[in-house]
């Protein structure tokens, strides 16, 4: 999928979205739905999903787009607080060729740990108790805007 094209309705953070499909969730309000990812690079990998229906952050408003990246940071910080890791990667794909891999916008939060390497991107399914207590943990230390 390259940048050009239509957005499916029927993607998997879509049905996630209108709880047709589950998550382990961190966090929700009006503009955006965020969880835990299944596949982390590492342990605390957490997806923001935007409600808007864009493929890709070129096609979100300004609007959508803003109050998106207001709660990634908002998000990174209760990361930061719940889980003290060394650093925070912030990534987003845009298209195939980028690595995008689910074609509806999100952007990843990514703790790191100093030494240890970064796990592949779509790598093993993580263990459901575990992902619900970084959720639950990530979402206690969440600040009041
Ligand atoms: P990207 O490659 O940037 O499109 O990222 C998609 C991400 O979604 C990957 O990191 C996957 O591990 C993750 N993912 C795929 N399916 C699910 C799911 N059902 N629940 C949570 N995360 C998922």
């Amino acid at each position: 999928m390259s940048l050009d094209g239509q957005y499916d309705p029927d993607n998997i953070f879509a049905k996630i979205l209108r709880g047709e499909l589950p998550c382990v969730k961190v966090y929700e309000d009006e503009h955006v739905l965020s969880f835990m990812d299944i596949f982390p690079q590492a342990p605390g990998h957490v997806l923001v999903v935007p409600r808007e229906p864009a493929r890709n952050a070129l096609e979100m408003t300004d609007g959508a787009l803003q109050a998106a990246i207001v709660r990634v940071k908002r998000i990174a910080r209760a990361v930061k607080a719940a889980l003290a890791p060394d650093g925070i990667v912030l990534t987003q794909f845009n298209g195939a060729p980028a690595g995008q891999t689910v074609f509806h916008v999100h952007f990843h939060i990514i703790p790191r740990q100093d030494g240890v390497p970064l796990g592949a991107h779509g790598g093993g399914q993580a263990d459901m108790d575990v992902l619900q207590d970084q959720a639950t943990r990530i979402a206690a230390a969440i600040e009041t805007p």
